[in-house]
């Protein structure tokens, strides 16, 4: 088997060139996506008290109790570039390697450890029809990768195939996304007293994550938190 796979491999190399998807340069290592110097490049989050903003934006209707995102988002940014092709292009790897990235940055944080599970924020089924995989359950794939928590897909529901936030402010956005998020009467009995992790591409408003815990809190869950590759604004 192993020659098999080694011959195999060798072969893939041989066909394609694997690029670094932001500056083209030759990639050894065709896991990576992109090459260590562009990787060296993204500014990371230092210390935003996620948290905090969540209490301080949505007061007694913030529903998250610890979020943590570890990259600026920047227009025409490398992490743009990236999200980009991963919800766009079928760049599935991308989502996968982000998420290894989030999951090393928490990798020593218990809060995180102890949940039950990591949800992706769910694609209304047509959305998630047309493009064929939801990116950010490829994003919490690459965490679990890392931190051995269980994703789970099928708990969180979208109601309504929202539209595109990008051009919405705050108010707008939170409008947008209210109740749009369940939890199925039956799944009501696995929620009870567990403790879960949502997962996003990109955090803006936080409005989106906050709305997919309230559904989670109100359907009995003990805790939510919220890990996502970026942090617009
Ligand atoms: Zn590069």
């Amino acid at each position: 088997m192993k020659v098999l796979d080694l011959i195999f491999n060798s072969l893939l190399d041989f066909v394609f060139i694997y690029e670094c998807e932001i500056c083209h340069q030759h990639l050894e290592d065709r896991k990576m996506i992109i090459c260590f110097d562009c990787l060296q490049k993204i500014e990371k989050v230092e210390s935003i008290d996620i948290e905090k903003s969540f209490k301080v934006k949505f007061g007694e209707n913030g529903f998250v109790k610890k979020a943590f995102s570890c990259f600026h988002f920047k227009d025409e940014g490398i992490i743009q570039t990236l999200i980009h092709e991963l919800k766009y292009q079928n760049k599935r790897s991308i989502g996968i390697l982000l998420g290894e990235i989030v999951g090393n940055s928490i990798k020593d944080d218990e809060d995180f450890l102890r949940a039950d599970a990591l949800i992706p924020v769910p694609l209304h089924k047509i959305r998630l029809r047309e493009r064929g995989y939801n990116q950010s359950e490829l994003i919490a794939e690459g965490i679990s990768k890392v931190i051995g928590v269980k994703v789970n897909n099928h708990i969180l529901f979208r109601s309504r195939n929202t539209q595109t936030q990008t051009k919405l402010n705050f108010e707008e956005r939170k409008e947008n996304v209210k109740d749009a998020f369940f939890v199925r009467e039956k799944d009501k009995k696995f929620v009870q007293g567990r403790k879960f992790i949502i997962v996003d591409d990109v955090i803006t408003t936080g409005s989106t994550v906050n709305e997919c815990a309230k559904a989670l809190i109100q359907s009995g869950a003990s805790e939510v938190l919220a890990l996502s590759v970026a942090i617009a604004g």
